[in-house]
């Protein structure tokens, strides 16, 4: 049975300053993990077309280095985890040299990302530096996951998320997601005869965990990646397209006749917020109802509002802030909790005699202070 096409994704604005493209292995690969090469070369001319038609720039997110690698050392599954470090390492190396050939004359820059380069201010900080200076380069940059050295805890796990945290670093227009469905349906095409396809979503929220599904045999995704890839994206204000294979996609993306899935974006956030928002939380922190009505403001959390406080945090560290027992923002703590717990319903004049010194008079100050929907906790990493 055919699935219904996707009517065309509505009319996108025409201009980008910047895009972030995510490319599967599925859509890299043949049915044996090999590279196939005329696919990525199509897609490479699908991004110059897409750049050239939006006048924007770049950044690709490409997977493909495990399968890559672990064909040309001829291993069977399943690896042990060094073997996957090592099929990572050799298949990164083939993929680089195939995306600098397919989009010569303009060089391509290699950047592998783990975890702690988004979980981590400085490190953040850094990784956006390298990729800004990049693109004033006129470069291309390719991301992937360090998945040589970024193991089990350390990884973000699958390039859909990883892309999301790309278009966040380069405060990118808009997220495409290149796969081997046309976007989403709202039941599984390939299994629930007359699924039909959603050409525009408007709150990611609210249609995530209904459409958790395997993904395809070669990459580690599925469509559940995709919606927290929408989410991470969209609520900073980034819109997401999930678009069919190939670089024909890509091409009619530029074309405006794509079909797929677009995730409209909610207002945009500073980045600063959205990385805020999507730090696992170390504890957290309830709330009175005054202190919650101050939030709702946009004020400051002040410890006098602070009815008690639960986990182990530091200094910087993000906790959530609960109030009868939902989650109603996410913030970085001034105070490790220890010394949230000696100063919870103090003045903050009283925060000096308790603590032997006052640093802050908010435990949570504003610009570091991110408010959540009702009952909208992360997910645990
Ligand atoms: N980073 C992995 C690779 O290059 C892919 C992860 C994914 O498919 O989401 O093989």
């Amino acid at each position: 049975m055919h699935a219904p096409t996707p009517p065309p994704v509505p009319p996108l604005p025409p201009t980008w300053r910047r895009v972030v493209v995510k490319i599967g292995t599925s859509s890299l690969t043949d049915e044996h993990g090999r590279l196939h090469r005329p696919s990525l070369w199509a897609i490479a001319r699908g991004i110059e077309t897409l750049c050239a038609a939006k006048r924007c720039q770049a950044v690709v997110v490409s997977s493909g280095a495990g399968a890559i690698g672990r064909e040309r050392l001829s291993l069977s599954l399943p690896l042990t985890l060094p073997e996957k470090q090592a099929a990572a390492a050799v298949g990164q190396a083939l993929l680089m040299l195939e995306w600098d050939r397919a989009l010569a004359p303009r060089a391509v820059a290699q950047l592998l990302l783990s975890v702690s380069d988004v979980q981590d201010r400085e490190r953040y900080v850094n990784a956006k530096h390298a990729l800004e200076a990049t693109l004033r380069l006129g470069v291309v940059p390719i991301v992937n996951e360090n998945d040589s050295v970024a193991t089990a805890e350390l990884r973000v796990g699958d390039n859909d998320t990883l892309s999301a945290w790309t278009a966040y670093l380069v405060d990118a227009d808009a997220l495409v997601i290149v796969t081997d469905v046309a976007g989403l349906y709202d039941a599984d095409p390939r299994r629930t005869p007359g699924a039909r396809p959603v050409a525009v979503v408007h709150d990611v929220a609210s249609i995530e965990g209904v459409q958790e599904r395997p993904g395809t045999t070669r990459g580690t995704g599925g469509m559940a990646t995709k919606l927290r890839a929408a989410r991470i994206a969209t609520r900073a204000g980034i819109e997401t397209i999930v678009i069919g294979p190939g670089g024909a996609s890509l091409e009619a993306l530029a074309a405006g006749t794509v079909q797929g899935t677009r995730f409209l974006a909610a207002a945009r956030t500073t980045a600063r917020k959205a990385w805020i928002a999507e730090q696992p939380s170390r504890g957290s922190v309830d709330v009175d109802a005054g202190a919650r009505a101050a939030l709702a403001r946009g004020t400051s959390l002040l410890p006098s509002g602070v009815l008690s406080v639960v986990g182990e945090f530091g200094f910087g560290d993000a906790v959530d802030v609960t109030s009868d027992g939902a989650v109603i923002a996410r913030g970085l703590s001034n105070y490790p909790s220890d010394a949230m717990r000696r100063i919870r319903g103090l003045r903050t004049h009283q925060i000096e005699s308790v603590l032997g010194a006052k640093d802050f008079d908010e435990v949570i100050h504003r610009d570091n202070l991110v408010r959540l929907e009702r009952g909208d906790s992360m997910p645990p990493r």
